[in-house]
């Protein structure tokens, strides 16, 4: 049957004393360390905007990560020729705490997905019990089975021996082919809401917790007091209202912190679940939307959200740094 690789068994023990004998455990701030993961196919998209995207996607992150002192990871190969497309990320992150031991939380975000509230932090101290945090609803989940009931999109996954054994239970559904495919039938029978397709790292892990919540539920953390994950449908009608009546800093319906464009597909020409011109015009949008809490700190803002072209907001004085006081006030994390 497919593994990961070799068993591990005390990986909380062999991590301990690498810490004692090498760096710090904690980062500059005095927080845990975070790396975040996120990555893309090898080969370039099919749709031609799809790089373009990538692109601003990971400046998109670049920017977020510089401002909380987070290390950035981009994937582009296939580590494990039997884990493609969304399951990817678990041999991955896999690799990627028995590499980093110093790293306390692997943030997996995908391609997709945009922060688009620069200033607020996601408060880790409330996550001290937890070793899985992902956006969604315990009642979603466990009572009506929905495949929706949480998003693997953006998580968080503690570097510990837990993790490790999550990874070894969740992983058995992905290898391409006739596994992936009966698991996806299997999946949709026992799942609501869910048409037939291959078997997805999101159904799979939803299917554990359910069939072995007593093994699992207790340290995985279903969040939904802001937009760990945020369906775009739901969001980027609403960035002006935003803009008029609130500021960053929030994280929930005041200012999403994240949006991701769930079912939009960027990277292929069709095979989405919507328009094409749709998701891109949307994704201009929610890009625009947070690249302006950046350009602000030097003066500019994008002439209106989905616009490449950008404006002054403030002239030059010949006391910069006061006004930079000024503006990274109104970010109060990044000050
Ligand atoms: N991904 C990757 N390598 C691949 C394919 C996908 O790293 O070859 C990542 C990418 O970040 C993507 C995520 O895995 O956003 C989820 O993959 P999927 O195809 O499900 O895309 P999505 O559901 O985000 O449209
Ligand atoms: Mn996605």
């Amino acid at each position: 049957t497919y593994s990961l690789g070799p068993k591990i068994n005390d990986w909380d023990g062999q991590r301990e004393k690498w810490m004692s004998e090498n760096s710090l455990s904690l980062n500059l701030k005095g927080r845990p360390r975070v790396l975040l993961v996120t990555g893309s196919q090898p080969s370039s998209c099919d749709n031609a905007e799809g790089d373009n995207f990538l692109l601003k996607s990971i400046k998109n992150k670049l920017d977020y990560a510089r401002l909380h002192n987070m290390e950035i990871f981009y994937n582009m190969a296939h580590l494990d020729q039997e884990m493609t497309g969304f399951w990817a990320k678990l041999p991955l992150i896999r690799r990627l705490m028995l590499t980093n031991p110093e790293t306390e939380w692997i943030w997996w975000m995908d391609s997709d997905a945009l922060f688009t509230d620069m200033s607020f932090e996601v408060p880790l101290e409330h996550y001290e019990n937890f070793n899985l945090v992902l956006h969604g609803f315990d009642d979603k989940v466990y009572q009506q089975k929905l495949w929706t009931g949480l998003n693997t999109g953006s998580f968080l996954i503690r570097n510990c021996q837990w993790s490790l054994d999550l990874l070894d239970a969740w992983a058995p559904m992905g290898p391409r082919g006739i596994v992936r495919n009966q698991a996806g039938e299997m999946l949709s029978k026992s799942l609501t809401g869910r048409t037939n397709f291959e078997a997805d790292d999101q159904s799979a892990l939803v299917y554990l917790l359910i069939t072995q919540r007593q093994e699992w539920a207790k340290k995985v953390m279903l969040e939904n007091s802001y937009y760990l994950h945020g369906y775009w449908v739901d969001l980027v009608g609403k960035y002006e209202e935003n803009m008029a009546k609130s500021h960053p800093g929030f994280g929930d319906d005041r200012w999403p912190f994240i949006t991701h464009f769930v079912g939009c597909k960027p990277c292929l020409k069709n095979g989405g679940d919507y328009p094409v011109d749709t998701c891109f015009k949307q994704m201009e949008r929610a890009f625009t939307f947070a690249d302006n809490q950046i350009l602000d700190v030097l003066g500019f803002r994008h002439r209106k959200l989905g616009s490449p072209r950008v404006v002054r907001v403030r002239d030059d004085s010949s006391h910069p740094l006061k006004l930079l006081r000024k503006s990274l006030d109104r970010v109060p994390a990044i000050a």
